[in-house]
């Protein structure tokens, strides 16, 4: 089969906190090879389940200024009252060689994206079917405490605000039609002609052949 080498895709999948972003993504690494995980800088507190340098680099709010000083972050963003940023050389390398990458960052960080990286960009939002459904999920997910949850759901109204700027909106009822949206919108960008490298030589090559008929 003929396949051009190609640029790798930044994948951005933004939603309302509990809406099911991280269990598309688990679901999408399961049993994606090409795709690797942007891991952020925060400053918020670890969760008891979370791995330091697996689910975020965990840093304190000096660390993290320095980070930013020094130009080490591609974006960065207050969000819940805590600083997130995505470290800026992971990104450059993988996408240099033809790695995908995910990133699970807020709106705010989308914008910053847009401004540095579009061509390199898709960008999906994902909706839970239910504000009930979306405040049952946070609490069946018992991470957070009541106040925590509460914050995030007041978040919620104004993430949602955004949807307008994404290029593909999903309703999260299912997550395993939800996974395969998302692996459906991978696909298609990783097809993508400005994407694909060595195209114009190939594209010479059929046209010299055409002439040397
Ligand atoms: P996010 O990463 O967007 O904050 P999570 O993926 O952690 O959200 O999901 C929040 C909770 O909702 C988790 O307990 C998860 O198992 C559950 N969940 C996610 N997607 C669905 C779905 N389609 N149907 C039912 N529960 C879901
Ligand atoms: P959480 O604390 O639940 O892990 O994440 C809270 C929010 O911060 C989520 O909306 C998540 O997408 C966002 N976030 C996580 N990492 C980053 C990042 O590096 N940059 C930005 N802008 N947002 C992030």
């Amino acid at each position: 089969m003929t396949e051009f080498p190609r640029r790798g895709v930044m994948l951005v999948l933004a939603s309302p906190s509990g809406a099911g972003k991280s269990s598309i993504t688990r679901a999408l690494f399961g049993d994606d090879r090409k795709i690797d995980l942007s891991v952020s800088v925060t400053t918020r507190a670890k969760r008891t389940d979370e791995i330091d340098g697996k689910h975020y680099y965990f840093r304190t709010v000096d660390e993290f200024e320095v980070m930013r000083a020094n130009g080490e972050l591609l974006e960065w963003a207050k969000v819940h009252d805590n600083f997130y940023g995505t470290p800026r050389a992971h990104v450059e390398e993988q996408l240099a060689s033809g790695n995908d990458i995910l990133f699970d960052i807020d709106f705010q960080g989308t914008l910053q994206l847009y401004e540095k990286c579009r061509a390199d960009m898709v960008t999906v939002f994902i909706l839970p079917p239910s504000i009930k459904e979306l405040k049952s999920r946070l609490e069946r997910r018992a991470q957070d405490s009541a106040g925590t949850i509460e914050k995030r759901l007041r978040n919620a109204k104004l993430e949602m605000g955004h949807f307008r700027e994404y290029d593909y909106v999903l309703v999260n009822d299912d997550l395993e039609a939800s996974t395969q949206k998302v692996r459906t919108i991978l696909a298609a960008a990783r097809l993508r002609r400005d994407r694909l490298r060595d195209l114009d030589g190939f594209v010479k090559d059929l046209q010299d052949q055409i002439d040397s008929i």
